[in-house]
């Protein structure tokens, strides 16, 4: 059973990032506003054109904002998984301000879809020391935050203990799988340009020099393994600019052609559950 699964994944931000930045004034704000009122639309459109189902991972700061776009992705058929309530990244939270968050956008999640979401993926990929006892207790089945693989999934650790000058001493095993993500094959650093007082992240990079990347990254796992999986990661404020929507498109039909099999994340790991139970 050889496959080489694709999953194309959106972390549905929309305004969230910039408001856990401190970056409230109207400008930033705009910015996020595109992907819900723009971007999103794009790709929905996309995604139907070559009937692909994704996952995005919305934050409950954009299910209460903006339902009606949320809806819409719902009714498209694609996976609805957690991302936070506010997009402030669970290390910089207390675990009770961690687990309310979980509780609150999960409640969301539910009204719109039905059930608890399944899968986590923490805001600025930075999980917390608590995050995966806390995902274990609200029956989420996988996160997609961590990067210690690339095409194949595996299962999280719990309680490690990682300090300065020690060896790592690592913890159990969960039945937690992680379905590993990757800064590379995230659009967010390649394009957006972001400035604070102390970092300039000078994003705009060309497009097409990205979609080779992320096309061979793909070709490397066809060419190498027998099964696994490739998750790629966009925003709708960053991806659903024009000249980057030419670009997804084009990785979507490179794909296809190079005989990738596009599923949500969730159906992804279910697969890998199967291939290697716990
Ligand atoms: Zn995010």
């Amino acid at each position: 059973m050889a496959r080489h699964i694709a999953c194309l994944t959106f972390d549905f931000d929309a305004m969230s990032g910039f408001i856990s930045r401190g970056m409230t004034s109207p400008s930033p704000i705009s910015r996020g506003e595109f992907g819900a009122n723009v971007g999103a639309q794009r790709i929905l459109d996309l995604l139907k054109k070559y009937d692909v189902q994704g996952s995005w991972y919305i934050p409950g700061h954009t299910l209460e904002t903006y339902p009606d776009q949320c809806r819409r992705v719902f009714d498209a058929g694609h996976e609805v998984g957690h991302h936070g309530w506010t997009h402030v990244s669970p290390a910089n939270l207390t675990r009770e301000k961690e687990e309310e968050g979980l509780i609150r956008a999960n409640e969301q999640i539910k009204k719109l879809t039905g059930q608890y979401a399944r899968g986590y993926r923490s805001p600025s990929w930075d999980l917390s020391v608590h995050s995966v006892e806390l995902l274990l207790k609200h029956g989420f089945t996988y996160d997609s935050s961590m990067m210690g693989d690339d095409y194949t999934p595996y299962r999280v650790r719990q309680g490690d203990v990682i300090e300065l000058e020690k060896p790592a001493v690592f913890g159990q095993t969960t039945k937690l799988v992680e379905m590993p993500v990757s800064w590379s094959l995230d659009d967010y650093p390649h394009f957006e340009f972001v400035r604070t007082s102390t970092t300039i992240l000078p994003g705009n990079m060309n497009a097409h020099h990205v979609l080779q990347n992320w096309v061979d990254d793909f070709m490397y796992l066809r060419d190498h393994l027998e099964w696994g999986v490739i998750t790629y990661t966009f925003h709708p404020f960053v991806i659903g600019r024009g000249h980057r929507m030419i670009v997804l498109e084009k990785l979507i039909r490179t794909l296809k052609d190079c005989g990738a099999v596009f599923m949500t994340l969730e159906n992804a790991a279910a697969e890998y559950d199967r291939h290697a139970p716990f």
